[in-house]
C-alpha cells in the first residue's frame, strides 16, 4: 500500500546514502580532517550559554551578518541553509514545478538530479568533455533550445575537480532566460568565485558551505548569495528554524577563527598538488586535474583497489563500473599522514 501513496516521482528514486564506515582515514567524502578538535574546544566552551529550550534565530542573523562583512554584501543577499543541499532544495522548490526543466553538466554532483526528481522536475544534462572539462557551446546549445527554469554550474566541478573559465560563466548568464545557480561549494581551493556576478545579474544565486574549507560539516551549515530580489523570492520556501541554534554557534565560532582556517586551507593545496604530483608518478592511472580538496583518478582495476584500501583502514570514494565514472576513484586531501598511508597503500597495490 505505502508503495501506491508514494509520489510518481519517489517511486523510481534511488536515495543519496553516503556510507558510513569506521576507518583510520577517512577521505571518501571531501571533509577537512584539520579543523575539528580545536574547533571543537571553543564550541563547547559557548555551549555553555546557549539557551536550548528555546527556537533558533529563525534568520541567523548573526552568521548572515557576519558572511555578509566577509563578502561585501548586504544581509538581504544572503540565505543561511541546513548545508548547502538544503540551499540547492529551496531552488528548486522555489522554481520547479512538476514537468520544468533544469540543466545540469555531467558528471557532477547528485543532488541537484535527485532534488529534482522529487519535485517532478526534468533535469537535462549535457555531458563533459574527454578530460571533463566544461563543453560551453554545447551547454548554451542546449539552454538556448530548452530554456530550462534554473541551471546548475559546479565550479570546482565534483567529482571531477576541474573548473568553469569566468568567461564561459558569464556567457551562459548572458545567454540564459532562467535561475543560474553556480555551486562554489569547494571556491575556498580555487578563489575565482563568481560572488562578484550577484551585483550586476539578479537571477544569479552562488552557494557556498562551511562543510568543506572551513571543516564543518557535522554541523550542517550552507549558504547562499544572490540579488535581494532572487533571496527574497527562495527565501518564500525557506522553512522556519532551518538551522539550528547548536549549529548557528558552531558557524559563528567558525567564522570567528576563519584566519586559521585560512591556512589550513593553503595547507590542504600544498598537499593536493603533492599526491597529484605522486600518483601521476604511478603506471596504469590517468589523474584529472583538480582545484579542490579531493583528486579523481581514472585506474585499472578500480574496485579492487577501493576494497583492498577499505581492508587496510582508508575509505575513498568509487563511483561504480558504468558511465562516465567507470574506473574512477575519488580521493580527499586528508592530513599528511593520512595523504602518505593512502599513496602507500596504493603504491605497494600496484607494484604487487
Ligand atoms: N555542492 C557540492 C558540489 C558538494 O560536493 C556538496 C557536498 N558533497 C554539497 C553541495 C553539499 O554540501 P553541504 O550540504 O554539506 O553544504
Amino acid at each position: 500500500m505505502i508503495e501506491g501513496l508514494l509520489k510518481e516521482s519517489v517511486r523510481s528514486l534511488t536515495p543519496y546514502k553516503p556510507k558510513s564506515y569506521k576507518v583510520l582515514a577517512k577521505l571518501d567524502a571531501n571533509e577537512n580532517n584539520h579543523v575539528a578538535l580545536k574547533l571543537n574546544d571553543k564550541i563547547i566552551e559557548e555551549l555553555k550559554n546557549l539557551k536550548i529550550n528555546e527556537y533558533p534565530d529563525s534568520d541567523s542573523t548573526v552568521v548572515r551578518g557576519m558572511l555578509a562583512e566577509d563578502l561585501g554584501v548586504s544581509i538581504d543577499q544572503i540565505i543561511l541553509g541546513c548545508g548547502s543541499d538544503q540551499i540547492i532544495t529551496l531552488i528548486i522548490n522555489a522554481f520547479i514545478d512538476k514537468g520544468d526543466k533544469i540543466l545540469i553538466h555531467t558528471p557532477t554532483f547528485d543532488m541537484y538530479r535527485i532534488t529534482n526528481q522529487v519535485a517532478g522536475g526534468v533535469t537535462l544534462e549535457v555531458p563533459l568533455g574527454e578530460n571533463f572539462e566544461f563543453n560551453c557551446a554545447e551547454f548554451i546549445r542546449v539552454m538556448k533550445e530548452e530554456k530550462p527554469k534554473v541551471i546548475f554550474l559546479t565550479n570546482p566541478n565534483n567529482p571531477t575537480g576541474g573548473v568553469i573559465p569566468k568567461d564561459d560563466i558569464i556567457q551562459v548568464i548572458e545567454n540564459s532566460t532562467g535561475i543560474v545557480a553556480i555551486d562554489e561549494a569547494y571556491m575556498e581551493f580555487y578563489k575565482d568565485s563568481a560572488i562578484d556576478l550577484v551585483e550586476k545579474y539578479n537571477n544569479v544565486v552562488v552557494l557556498r558551505t562551511l562543510s568543506k574549507a572551513f571543516g564543518l560539516a557535522g554541523a550542517r551549515v550552507g549558504y547562499s548569495i544572490a540579488s535581494t530580489e532572487l533571496t527574497e523570492a527562495i527565501n518564500r520556501v525557506k522553512p522556519p528554524y532551518n538551522v539550528s541554534s547548536i549549529d548557528q554557534l558552531a558557524a559563528k565560532v567558525c567564522l570567528e577563527n576563519k584566519e586559521w582556517s585560512k591556512e589550513i586551507i593553503e595547507e590542504i593545496i600544498d598537499e593536493r598538488e603533492r599526491v597529484k604530483d605522486k600518483l601521476n608518478k604511478l603506471c596504469n592511472i590517468k589523474v584529472y586535474n583538480s582545484e579542490a580538496n579531493f583528486i579523481l583518478f581514472n585506474i585499472k582495476n578500480a574496485k579492487d583497489i577501493y576494497e583492498h584500501l577499505i581492508n587496510k583502514g582508508v575509505l575513498i570514494r568509487h563511483f561504480g563500473e558504468q558511465g562516465p565514472l567507470a574506473g574512477c576513484l575519488r580521493v580527499s586531501i586528508g592530513t599528511k599522514e593520512q595523504n602518505d598511508l593512502f599513496l602507500k597503500l596504493l603504491e605497494d597495490y600496484v607494484l604487487l
